[in-house]
């Protein structure tokens, strides 16, 4: 018999949040479903629960609670519904929960994951932001209280797979003797790669969140399309796999099939491929250390045909030099990468600013977070200040103009 998963779904109605369901759904006899969260889309939230018996769900606020009733099947035993930020760590850390997926958007999902962690928990860490703002923090939090931390971030997710089995992988980051040269991170290059450099200021949101590849949330949309989600990914990769930033390599394969790879010292290179479906790593962090179904098609490499790679150019994509800026700078610095991108995706989206404003607001609070000498913070309190402190300073950028 396996054994069985009590699970916390952060951000349950996201695009993460609902393949997790349904590879969940799949293994009945694996899996239980203790509690779901969500911001908006609070029917859907009430939907879920229903479908999956879940104990608990986490709602932000008294509209929501109200429209989570409104919603709930007459009839049925209705779940605890528990209310705002504190209660998504608070349940992270909760007895009863034995796995987490941390699939929250942006910094908001940071100080569930991190709780998730600090508790020992069985960690599927979808949410990169967590990592970005926090990487030395987070990585403590796993290291001291004995948490699986399994990435399902594709790229990082196909690494995991990669990396020699000799250690055990769910605790200990890459030690230098493992023969490791470099990490290979691919990147598709987003809906823009070929798109005339010109036509970048007038592109619209839709457009943007067109990927070729995979079907996302609007905002990790955006980032595809700028690679400031590949820069975030680089960062994520330098916690999660201790490796410094010269040793990681970012290649442009447009096919997404190849997800990622580790180069060791003898020229050998270790990829994984797979279709282009969240649910392959998410069926990974569920059954590790077993191989469960997924329900993801086969990939047909004759039908494929051919696999291409290209060298990321930075001057179409701004963002990812900035990534690697910021990493440079140090901790201070990603956060207020982060920060400044969220608030600037933000603005695009709602159409406030254009596509091309966006690497220049995040330049300008990297430059705002050197001048102010940004020390590294040593608590969730100190980044949550930084994050706040870089947030301002993005705002009065996102005026349209
Ligand atoms: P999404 O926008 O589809 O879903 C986000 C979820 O977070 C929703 O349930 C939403 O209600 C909740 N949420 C949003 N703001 C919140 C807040 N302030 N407080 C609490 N909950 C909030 O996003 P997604 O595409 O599922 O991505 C989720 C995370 O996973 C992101 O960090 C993303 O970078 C990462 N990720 C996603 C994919 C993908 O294929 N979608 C792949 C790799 C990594
Ligand atoms: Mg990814």
């Amino acid at each position: 018999m396996p054994v069985q998963q009590h699970l916390c779904i952060l951000g349950s109605t996201g695009s993460i949040g609902v393949s997790t369901l349904d590879v969940v759904a799949r293994h009945p006899d694996r899996f239980s479903v203790h509690a779901l969260s969500a911001h908006s889309r609070i029917e859907a939230l009430a939907d879920q629960a229903a479908r999956h018996d879940a104990r608990v769900v986490i709602v932000p606020d008294d509209a929501a609670r109200t429209r989570f009733l409104t919603a709930w099947p007459a009839g049925r035993p209705l779940p605890e519904i528990r209310q705002g930020a504190q209660a998504l760590a608070d349940t992270a850390a909760a007895p009863e929960v034995t796995a987490v997926m941390a699939a929250i958007v942006g910094a908001a999902g940071l100080p569930g994951a991190l709780a998730a962690a600090q508790a020992g928990k069985r960690v599927l860490l979808a949410n990169k932001e967590a990592l970005v703002a926090a990487g030395n923090l987070f990585m403590r939090a796993v290291r001291e209280s004995g948490a699986e931390l399994l990435p399902i971030d594709s790229e990082h997710n196909a690494i995991f797979q990669c990396l020699p089995r000799t250690a055990d992988r769910s605790r200990a980051p890459t030690s230098p003797d493992e023969g490791v040269r470099r990490l290979l991170l691919t990147a598709s290059g987003g809906p823009f790669r070929r798109t005339a450099l010109d036509q970048l200021d007038s592109v619209t949101p839709d457009q943007a969140c067109a990927h070729p590849n995979w079907r996302m949330g609007r905002k990790i949309s955006v980032d595809s399309a700028t690679m400031l989600n590949k820069g975030l990914e680089v960062i994520e990769a330098h916690w999660l796999f201790a490796m410094p930033l010269e040793r990681i390599q970012v290649v442009v394969h447009p096919q997404s099939v190849v997800h990622s790879m580790v180069e060791y010292l003898d020229g050998s290179i270790l990829a994984q491929l797979g279709q282009p479906d969240m649910r392959t790593p998410i069926a990974f962090g569920l059954g590790y250390p077993e191989r469960i179904d997924s329900g993801v098609g086969l990939l047909e490499l004759a039908r494929l045909g051919r696999l291409d790679f290209e060298t990321p150019d930075l001057k179409r994509f701004p963002c990812l030099r900035l990534s690697f800026d910021a990493l440079g700078q140090g901790q201070g610095a990603c956060i207020a990468l982060n920060a400044a991108n969220e608030v600037a995706v933000e603005g695009f989206l709602r159409g406030r600013i254009r596509y091309t404003q966006i690497p220049p607001i995040i330049e300008h609070c990297l430059d705002d977070s050197v001048a102010h000498g940004m020390r590294t913070p040593s608590s969730l309190a100190e980044i949550l200040d930084l994050d706040a402190h870089t947030r301002r300073v993005a705002a009065g950028m996102c005026q349209p103009h």
